[in-house]
């Protein structure tokens, strides 16, 4: 007996959109256009795991894991534009339903991830930091083979060389700027630049529980710095969560 398609919430359709940025997660195209003065709806919720497989699919997905809840939990939903979706319906292959299956767990990964940020704090005083970055950075030069070194020892798991280097390189130029803006903040309020420590040190024990790649756990690092400083850049927060993987907060 096949299972009934069900008519969803305006909040579920809502949410399920937000989580992919209201663009088609796997061509781009958006999931509303505008006509006059209305929107209009340019997409269809696809259920990941076929909510009525067909003799066919049910042969080619047999013993593949599923997301967690039933075919009409939110975790197998994902909404893709017209074609992507008839694409996607039309002769299934296996490596479809991983491709898709793998684009919703990053999904719901970026959805912990945004929660997490949230739910950990830093001192305001962490948005000093990055403006004195942005405006006012001086390079003072760390010796490059020792900071090497360094960094090597700590980044042993899977990081990609690309990020790597550029953690040496923003330890190598801007390290001891960032530690004398923590210096600055320490004067200031006895306690502080100690607490501003404690608190990436926590949230990367947060991160370390979650078995991610240190890759993932330097990007949420920087993604949460960011998160916390409203006016900052993707560079300025890179820079600081460098400064804390060479002063051993992190990793
Ligand atoms: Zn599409």
């Amino acid at each position: 007996m096949s299972v009934a398609r069900p008519t969803f919430k305006p909040t579920t359709l809502l949410a399920l959109c937000s989580q992919v940025n209201q663009v088609c997660p796997k061509c781009g195209r958006p999931l509303f256009i505008k006509k006059a003065k209305n929107w209009v709806k340019d997409y269809e919720i696809a259920h990941i795991y076929p909510l009525n497989p067909t003799p066919a699919e049910l042969a080619i997905l047999l013993g593949e894991q599923k997301l967690s809840g039933g075919p009409n939990d939110e975790c197998n939903l994902i909404p893709l534009c017209f074609t992507c979706h008839k694409l996607y319906d039309t002769d299934k292959t296996l490596e479809d339903y991983r491709a898709l299956k793998k684009i919703k767990e990053r999904l719901l990964g970026q959805d912990a991830q945004r929660r997490i940020q949230y739910e950990y704090q830093i001192e305001s005083d962490i948005a000093t930091i990055m403006d004195a970055l942005m405006s006012e950075a001086t390079t003072e030069i760390l010796d490059a083979d020792y900071v090497a070194k360094e960094i090597d020892t700590k980044l042993e798991g899977e990081i990609s060389n690309l990020t790597k280097q550029k953690i040496k390189n923003d330890v190598s130029s801007f390290y001891l700027f960032v530690r004398n803006q923590l210096a600055e903040i320490e004067k200031t309020v006895p306690g502080q630049g100690v607490l501003i420590a404690m608190q990436v040190k926590l949230f990367y024990t947060k991160q370390k529980g979650l078995k991610l790649t240190q890759q993932q756990i330097f990007q949420n690092t920087v993604g949460w710095i960011l998160s916390k400083t409203p006016n900052g850049t993707e560079e300025a927060a890179a820079v600081v969560a460098a400064f804390f993987v060479q002063n051993c907060e992190l990793f």
